[in-house]
């Protein structure tokens, strides 16, 4: 990766749907930094790097803002959440989960298998 990497949520996501996914991730998704203590109480800041859901059509994603120090490990959580977002009914581990991240890592993207 160069010096263009993505600097922010927005970007890496965008980066990583013309990369990865064909350009067929949705536009609707909003980002949302989670405090430890902030507002955001959908994940859990000491455990969780991040969350999506859907609320009005839109689709939000609250990640862990001590991600904010590390935009590699940063790029590869969206790349997570992204999964949920295109898959929305796919578990962690199933049939559909394991396919799609076996296909991106054919594409050098070398997500957790979890
Ligand atoms: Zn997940």
């Amino acid at each position: 990766m160069s010096s263009s990497f993505p600097k922010t949520p927005l970007g890496m996501y965008n980066d990583l749907n013309r990369r990865y996914f064909d350009g067929e991730l949705p536009s609707n998704v909003v980002f949302r930094w989670a405090e430890p203590h902030g507002e955001v109480e959908y994940i859990d800041t000491r455990e969780d790097e991040a969350a999506v859901l859907k609320a009005d059509g839109v689709w939000i994603m609250y990640l862990n803002a001590g991600l904010k120090c590390f935009p590699r490990q940063l790029y590869m959580t969206i790349a997570h959440e992204a999964i949920h977002i295109r898959y929305p009914d796919a578990l962690h581990g199933g049939s559909v989960w394991k396919r799609e991240v076996r296909r991106l890592q054919g594409l050098g993207l070398f997500l957790r298998c979890f």
